[in-house]
């Protein structure tokens, strides 16, 4: 062998043991979606806010609602925990059961995605760095029985209840000063421990905004809030340098605010208009009528892999604004006697299964009866039922195509 092929394949060779040192990091993916509270999408659109950007400029930026269907069953408050708890369990509060921020009766039926990370057959570490601590023992439930009974890996919050080290100050600024030591020890956890899914949740903007309204006060915050987002951001983006892996950021707001910027919880367009960034390139789904705050949760379930068992399928509203998504929207109404289902295609050549339910027991805990009743290409955008059979004044039903799965009911 001469030595210029000896040193040919001794190079080979190390190329082929760095593929397989690689190999172990790459593809190794994790997520981090971050809570900045009630920031009206028309303020995050106007106020500089260059980490948010840089984030969607990577990935994508788009308005969202939040709040369920007006006026119909779903109808949901525009209220804080409310909203957290639609994201993370990706249905409105006519399932998850939390109407306000008493968070007095959460239905852990409807799972967290903290839940099905920790489903998962394979090891999920998770973290939540919180300004306020009933998100992790309260929506999540940690140690709930009734909401599984898992265990936050990493949990940094509850510093709103410690009045020694951050005593209540003019205009709630002890808030602020949380935000900020929350968002530090999320970078830094992202950095050393890297857990497989984290929730960072920063408050003070809502608090801005119940205080100062609209103006110059507010865009500041907005502004502080940002720059909390990029210490994460840029502790992800060393994460994905130095090991190779590959991360899922989404930075959200969770409602917006009313015309004057005090208040929220009401259906004016300002308030049910949120926003989300995401660092990962969005599908046709992204930047429509039919986003909603419900589809966080899948798109990160999508990406982190995350198996879901099927009967928690047939209840999430949710699709995924990253990879394939064949339909979204899916809707039910009284027509001539039977009910007369429409969605919005993205494939219109996904062949499109339609299943009926006239039970509700997963709401206690039950299993129901799902009956197929026909296919129709995604594509046609319409389907009637014969209801005929099936006469009742409540129905679910659920539209599975290859990629996606979309649900809704029928209340008379
Ligand atoms: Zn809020």
């Amino acid at each position: 062998m001469t030595n210029s092929l000896k040193s040919k394949r001794s190079f080979l060779m190390g190329a082929v043991m760095l593929m397989a040192v690689s190999s172990v990091f790459a593809g190794k993916r994790k997520s981090v979606f971050v809570i900045v509270d009630g920031i009206p999408a028309d303020v995050i659109e106007r106020v500089h806010t260059p980490a948010i950007d840089e984030i969607s400029n990577q990935g994508g930026y788009s308005r969202a609602f939040m709040g369920g269907k007006e006026g119909g069953y779903s109808q949901t408050p525009t209220i804080s925990a409310v909203c957290y708890n639609s994201l993370l369990t990706s249905t409105w509060v006519n399932k998850h059961n939390v109407w306000g921020n008493g968070i007095e009766a959460p239905n852990y039926n409807y799972w967290t995605i903290f839940r099905i990370a920790k489903n998962q057959k394979r090891d999920v570490s998770t973290a939540i760095f919180s300004t306020w601590e009933d998100n992790r023992t309260k929506l999540v439930g940690e140690g709930k029985p009734d909401a599984g009974a898992i265990k936050l890996d990493y949990a940094y919050d509850g510093m709103e209840l410690d009045d020694k080290n951050y005593p209540k100050e003019k205009d709630n600024l002890q808030i602020l000063k949380i935000d900020e030591a929350v968002a530090d020890k999320a970078a830094q956890s992202i950095r050393t421990e890297a857990p497989d899914l984290t929730w960072v949740y920063l408050q003070y903007t809502d608090d801005a905004g119940h205080h100062f309204g609209n103006g110059e006060k507010f865009d500041g915050y907005v502004k502080d809030a940002d720059n909390q987002v990029s210490r994460i951001w840029e502790a992800v983006k060393e994460r994905e340098q130095k090991s190779g892996e590959e991360w899922m950021v989404v930075v959200v707001t969770d409602h917006g605010r009313k015309d004057d910027g005090y208040s929220h919880g009401g259906h004016s367009d300002r308030e049910r208009t949120v926003w989300y960034a995401t660092n990962q390139k969005p599908n046709a789904h992204f930047n429509n009528q039919y986003n909603s705050i419900l589809d966080v949760m899948p798109s990160i379930c999508r990406y982190m892999n995350f198996e879901i068992p099927q009967p928690l399928k047939s209840e999430i509203e949710g699709v995924s604004f990253i990879g394939k998504t064949d339909l979204v929207g899916v809707e039910a109404a009284k027509a001539n006697g039977n009910i007369n289902l429409t969605w919005k295609a993205y494939n219109p050549k996904a062949k499109a299964t339609v299943y009926m339910s006239t039970t509700n027991n997963y709401k206690t805990g039950g299993a129901d009866q799902w009956i197929k009743v026909g296919t129709v290409k995604a594509g046609a955008e319409n389907f009637t039922v014969d209801t005929s059979k099936y006469p009742s004044d409540f129905y679910k039903f659920s539209v599975v195509t290859p990629n996606t799965q979309n649900n809704c009911w029928y209340v008379d």
